[in-house]
């Protein structure tokens, strides 16, 4: 079907109501998660096929997540569709007041490729649950899973309903957008990023944007170094750092830099053997134009540890760096090191940079927790953990200022993807004459509205 087909028929099915019904979003939540059963051994070769993935990781943050959004979605869905009574002022008499979360209409979904399955499905869900019809574009760069995807949705629901457009983006995008959606909910980069806004602008499109940036990680001279260090190399190798979260750099605390450099690579060693390049458990490098990008930056600082490059296998070893000037987000196994004596300092230093999506701190004083967590802008953060906070459902997961605007996840994705319809119904057995004109309660309306 072409664009202008798939469009007219999304909008002609969301016109007819089909969308709007409870037992509807639940049969379609319910058809999903039995696709992506059926599909779960070919999402996870897939990933393999395109990023190297590891099917703990693959499964953990790609296929283990959209089911439990699925199932956390399906237990509270009846309750978010109710409409929400809220209380009316008494110069409102006899009125009652409720908020109903109402169908946005048809919503467009564009992926990135590093969790190319989990972020074209989760916000699918948030359409789907808000009553809405969808369609979706998956990175082209992460071909193997778009296929699937694909092959997925075309099993699964009429594409009136939902459906895929493939292609590349920078091609697809701008015709979609030639029409006016009701949402968009976009993940990728800052840049692609403002294109999004500016196409959506002309029609006043509602935009969502998931974007990236660079992630601190701070760890204070009092913390549990061995835990940090594991928790910081997890965090930053997982998918070989190419996770919008990822700690992008660490600033340590010069007392403990030393210590918490020979945990890492400890962990390094302990997590991914001796050759990081034999590991099942390490993903590889997307693209060429990746791997050349990244390869790049190392001799952009001192190596402390790693920095083999394998090109044939798209293969860079976790590496990490002192004395590194790399102004851009790293988004690959590339972590930078540097310290800092005052918790001051450390703070100018990050506000040098846009508000990042994620700010990672480590320290066993709460009043270093608590300072960081007032003084810095960031999208969501981890006390003593990395990554862990995007995986809570009960958490709004979304950036700020430049890593992006909107969230989702569990209830803010349902309402994302619903409109917030004000309705006040006011009883007609009183019907109070002081504010009809000719106008005689001023006074009263004062002493009421004081
Ligand atoms: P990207 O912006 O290059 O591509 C994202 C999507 O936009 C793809 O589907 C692509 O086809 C499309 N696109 C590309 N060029 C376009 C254009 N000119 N016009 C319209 N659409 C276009 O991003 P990417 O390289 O796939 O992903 C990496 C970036 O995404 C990183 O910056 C990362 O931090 C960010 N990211 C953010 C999150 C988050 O949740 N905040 C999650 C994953 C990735």
């Amino acid at each position: 079907m072409s664009i202008e087909n798939t469009y007219q028929a999304q909008q002609a099915f969301f016109a007819s109501g089909a969308t709007f019904p409870y037992a509807y979003r639940r049969k379609q939540l319910k058809l999903l998660k039995k696709a992506v059963k059926r599909y779960e051994r070919r999402i996870l070769a897939a990933l393999h096929a395109d990023l190297h993935k590891p099917p703990m990781e693959a499964f953990g943050s790609e296929v283990g997540l959209v089911y439990g959004e699925i199932k956390y979605c399906l237990h509270n869905l009846k309750r978010w569709m109710r409409p929400e009574p809220v209380s009316s002022p008494f110069m409102l008499y006899p009125s009652k007041s409720k908020i109903h979360r109402a169908p946005l209409g048809q919503t467009l979904i564009i992926g990135p490729w590093n969790y190319p399955f989990s972020l074209i499905m989760t916000p699918l869900i948030g359409a789907i649950a808000g009553g809405n019809c969808a369609i979706l574009k998956p990175s082209e760069l992460a071909p193997h899973t778009a296929a699937v995807i694909a092959n997925l949705v075309q099993e699964t629901f009429a594409p009136a309903y939902v459906t895929v457009v493939d292609g590349e983006g920078s091609e697809v995008i701008p015709a979609l957008m030639q029409h006016r959606f009701d949402h968009v909910f976009f993940t990728g980069s800052t840049n692609v990023g403002k294109k999004i806004l500016e196409m959506a602008a002309p029609h006043l499109s509602p935009v969502t944007l998931e974007l990236g940036g660079k992630s601190p990680c701070v760890v204070d001279d009092k913390v549990d170094i061995q835990v940090a260090a594991k928790r910081i190399i997890w965090g930053k190798y997982f998918n070989a750092g190419q996770t919008c979260i990822a700690p992008d750099y660490v600033l340590v605390h010069a007392k403990v830099k030393d210590a918490l450099i020979t945990a890492m690579k400890k962990a390094i060693a302990s997590f991914y053997g001796d050759n990081p390049a034999t590991s099942k458990d390490y993903a590889h490098i997307i693209n060429k134009k990746r791997f050349d990008t990244l390869s790049s930056y190392l001799s952009k600082g001192t190596i402390l540890h790693g920095g083999d490059t394998d090109a044939a296998n798209l293969y860079i070893g976790p590496t990490l760096m002192e004395n590194a000037a790399i102004d851009e987000e790293i988004f690959g196994p590339i972590l930078p090191i540097m310290t800092y004596e005052h918790l001051g300092d450390a703070i100018q230093y990050i506000k040098q940079h846009p508000a990042p999506l994620s700010l990672y701190v480590f320290t066993k004083r709460s009043s270093t927790e608590k300072t960081l967590i007032e003084q810095l802008s960031f999208g969501g953060a981890c006390v003593n953990n990395t990554l862990g906070h995007y995986t809570n459902v009960e958490l709004p997961f979304g950036g700020v200022g430049y890593s992006g605007m909107g969230q989702y996840h569990g209830k803010y994705n349902f309402l994302t993807f619903t409109h917030a319809k004000a309705v006040m119904k006011t009883g007609t057995w009183l019907d109070v004459k002081l504010k009809y004109p000719p106008y005689r309660g001023l006074g009263f309306l004062k002493r009421l509205m004081k």
